[in-house]
């Protein structure tokens, strides 16, 4: 190898990373639902989907989705509400929202043919650096890098570099690493071996270097400090809030809440929910019901849980009380719902574990 600040890679270690790595692969790879085929438009959802989420997570929903919206076109047509349903429980929705907007416009600018240069993908809502080199060398075979949070590591290790993998010009020069080592000939397979590399032998903790393909060549591995590597600046902890959410019954039917469009969890539904300075905060609650209008008898605590997202952590106290009568009109993002309309509607897991308390 070259020095390291050149970011020059020696080219017999090159040619062995190749050689090594994709024999690797081809032998142990996993049968992934979407390495079926090379349809630009599937393994864009799966690339998507993968975007901070386990591969065994994404395995049903990947295949739920196909099914529900086979093409491109289907998925393009498909009202928003009906797509973040399919979406329920991944998380993280901003990224089918912009899945969804990037696909129509394909469809409307591109007569639904999925962009194979970068420059036109990358301007596509929701498509960054990875996910672009991903689709351009998986589906379209062109030498493009594909440097998620796997090859990060793997290459940290294997060139032994210190440099914080959170700063924007480690992924470049990492991306600037992937270039030399991609093989003209499968880019794709060799962009998945890496990323597989990264997810079964060269994992976070405890790397399995005695079963890598790439030992010989690893300086991690040769200098002993892989468990060191690769850096990374703590992220700050998330923001404390203790919340109310509040279960507002009527007979057979509760309030339940449309959220903004934009913000945290933006288009989902949930319930009407308050921040508040102490938990389990009763008076809170029965402020906000008269602010609304809302007269609201048996008013009690129905449950307590925590809920990480990746920014904030919420202890969120759920109270239930039934509505006796209301001031007329109720907010325009409430809507009377039974438990049937209820699982029509798509809900962020902080709201279906809110929700099992009474459905
Ligand atoms: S030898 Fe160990 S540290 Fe180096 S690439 Fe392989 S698994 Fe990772």
């Amino acid at each position: 190898m070259g020095k390291k600040d050149h970011l020059t890679i020696d080219k017999e270690v090159v040619q062995v990373i190749g050689r090594e790595l994709l024999d690797w692969y081809y032998r142990n790879r996993r049968d992934l639902p979407w390495r079926k085929n090379q349809d630009p438009y599937k393994i864009w959802v799966s690339e998507i989907m993968l975007q901070q989420t386990r591969v065994d997570t994404v395995i049903p929903y990947f295949q739920r989705f196909i099914e529900q919206f086979p093409t491109l076109d289907d998925l393009a047509q498909a009202p928003e509400e009906q797509v973040i349903k399919a979406w329920e429980g991944l998380g993280y929705y901003s990224r089918v929202k912009n899945l969804h907007a990037a696909v129509k416009e394909v469809s409307a600018k591109y007569g639904s043919q999925v962009p194979d240069d970068l420059e036109t993908i990358s301007k596509l809502k929701g498509v960054g650096p990875y996910t672009a080199g991903a689709i351009l060398s998986i589906a379209f075979n062109k030498k493009a890098p594909a440097v998620d949070g796997n090859v990060m590591r793997v290459f940290s290790r294997l060139f032994a570099l210190t440099d914080d993998i959170a700063l924007a010009s480690t992924r470049k020069k990492m991306e600037h690493i992937a270039l030399q080592v991609i093989p003209n000939n499968v880019p794709g397979d060799f962009n998945q071996a890496l990323m597989e590399l990264g997810a079964l032998i060269c994992t976070p903790s405890s790397p399995q270097c005695l079963f890598c393909p790439l030992r010989s060549v690893c300086n991690a591995y040769a200098e002993g400090i892989e468990e060191e590597l690769p850096r990374k600046k703590k992220a700050k902890p998330p923001k404390q809030m203790k919340m109310v959410m509040l279960w507002l019954s009527q007979g057979q039917r509760a309030l339940i809440e449309k959220r903004p469009d934009e913000g945290l969890l933006a288009g989902m539904w949930g319930l009407p929910t308050i921040q508040v300075a102490e938990e389990e905060s009763m008076q809170e609650a029965h402020l906000f019901c008269d602010k609304n209008g809302l007269n609201v008898t048996n008013i009690k605590v129905a449950g307590k849980f925590e809920h990480i997202f990746s920014h904030q952590h919420w202890k969120v106290t759920v109270i239930q009380g039934e509505v006796s009568e209301w001031a007329s009109p109720l907010p325009s993002s409430w809507s009377w719902m039974t438990a049937d309309q209820v699982n029509e509607k798509p809900f962020s897991n902080v709201y279906r574990k809110a929700l099992q308390l009474f459905i």
